[in-house]
């Protein structure tokens, strides 16, 4: 299958060019040609099967003509070391707890098979080693670094602003040693993401070695996200004794930023996964709410929030949702609807939440929570995603919760960790002679 770009001006590239390069020539994002529904035997199916193979069974959907389907299958069940259960929080409400994985986090998924579809390529080409630049704010560095961890061919570096990630998130990617290099730059995150552009336009850099990004635009990041939807739906099913969505009509609440997890839902929708519409959770920063409301897409800059991973002003994968919806607002709002959060409103969540229910919720999974409560409709079930651990953010949860939160083993293991990082000033003449050097 090949793929082309939402701006239409890139020729059509293959699974392999899409995954290396990340972003087409003309700065647009990758799309599949086709999306291929599932057969009708999957779906009825779909309750008995294991996570494992409902993942694959979509994966195949996506990746099967490009790919050996044994190695598929192994990438797959790889890439899914962990559960992704879904636990009944009060009647008629789910959540799908996607922070099972080694960083906590439902970046875990996407960052894990990139890695190792990124491995397969390289393999297969017999090519020289690929360098991996992300630049990192927090949460993202940690989920590429660990995913990336041990691959063979492939070497990570993190760049990410000193002072400026929790000590919680640094351990995350400075102690894995191995093929990790952490680089400490002396100065914002802004500065980390101009050091990366900069090296992957340095032609004298270029020939030196091969480069790639790993952010969440890649099609490899994105896609596998659509796995856990279809699991979601398997689970309920059982957990609901085989209730039809006819019966009860499933709603799915996202907490967005980027809208890369929630757009990887609404591929599986094209699919056929039986879920009857959508709500975009945001915190302030609600250009996607405020389109839905006005069909005026109008990015700003991003304000800092309580749910961090959501503060994004211009989310890129609006892009592939406008190209899904054939640039239809009306279409877009019949499969999604929105809703926004103030930091008083997700604190209060938090808190109302754990007395009613004993549920602990992250900043994040609390937009999703109550825009699923305030959302649904007499007759409906619904299930939010949980995007990331509360213990992520234990100053924060545990300041709004007055209660400790448990850390769980795997976070504890990465803070016992030594620090290795390499320090870099905010120049590039600097980080481009350092990897010279290398
Ligand atoms: C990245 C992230 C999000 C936002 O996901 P998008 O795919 O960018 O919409 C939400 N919650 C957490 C915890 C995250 O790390």
């Amino acid at each position: 299958m090949e793929y082309y770009s939402t701006n239409g001006q890139a020729p059509l590239a293959t699974l392999e060019k899409a995954v290396v390069k990340g972003l087409a020539e003309d700065k647009g994002l990758y799309m599949p040609e086709h999306i291929h529904p599932l057969p009708a035997a999957f779906f009825a199916d779909m309750s008995g099967m294991s996570f494992h193979d409902v993942a694959y069974n979509v994966a195949s959907a996506f990746f099967g003509e490009d790919i050996d389907l044994d190695v598929l299958h192994d990438i797959v069940c790889d890439t899914l070391s962990f559960p992704c259960p879904l636990v009944r929080v009060e009647e008629n409400i789910y959540c799908l707890e996607l922070f099972h994985g080694p960083t906590l986090a439902f970046k875990d998924v996407g960052a894990r098979f990139m890695a190792r579809l990124l491995s397969y390529f390289t393999q297969n080409a017999q090519n020289n080693q690929i360098n991996v630049l992300v630049a990192t704010s927090g949460d993202t560095g940690s989920a590429v670094a660990n995913g990336f961890l041990g691959v063979e061919g492939i070497h990570v570096y993190v760049l990410y602003p000193k002072g400026k990630v929790s000590a919680i998130q640094e351990c995350q990617f400075t102690t894995l040693g191995q093929n990790i290099t952490a680089i400490e730059v002396d100065g914002t995150f802004d500065d980390c993401q101009r050091l990366v552009k900069s090296a992957f336009m340095d032609d004298e850099l270029n020939r030196h070695m091969r480069l790639t990004s790993a952010n969440s635009i890649n099609v490899a990041r994105f896609l596998p996200q659509s796995f856990y939807y279809f699991w979601a739906v398997a689970q309920l099913r059982k957990m609901r004794n085989g209730e039809t969505e006819e019966e009860s009509p499933i709603v799915c609440s996202v907490p967005s930023g980027n809208f890369g997890n929630i757009c990887s839902a609404l591929f599986g929708k094209r699919m056929g996964l039986p879920i009857s519409r959508f709500i975009a959770a945001n915190n302030r920063n609600d250009v996607f709410y405020e389109y839905l409301q006005s069909g005026e897409y109008r990015p700003r800059p991003s304000i800092q929030t309580l749910a961090n991973a959501m503060d994004v002003g211009d989310p890129s994968n609006f892009a592939r949702i406008l190209d899904l919806y054939g640039h239809s607002h009306k279409s877009i709002c019949e499969d999604i609807s929105g809703a926004t959060y103030t930091d008083e409103q997700i604190a209060e969540t938090i808190r109302q939440c754990l007395k009613e229910t004993g549920y602990q919720l992250d900043p994040h999974g609390a937009c999703g929570y109550r825009a699923l409560k305030e959302g649904l409709r007499p007759g409906e079930v619904g299930f939010f995603l949980e995007t990331a651990h509360p213990a992520k953010f234990k100053d924060t949860v545990e300041g709004i919760m007055g209660q400790p939160v448990e850390i769980p083993a795997r976070l504890a293991a990465f803070m016992q960790g030594q620090k290795q990082s390499t320090p870099m000033t905010r120049e590039f003449s600097d980080f481009k002679a350092y990897l010279l050097s290398r």
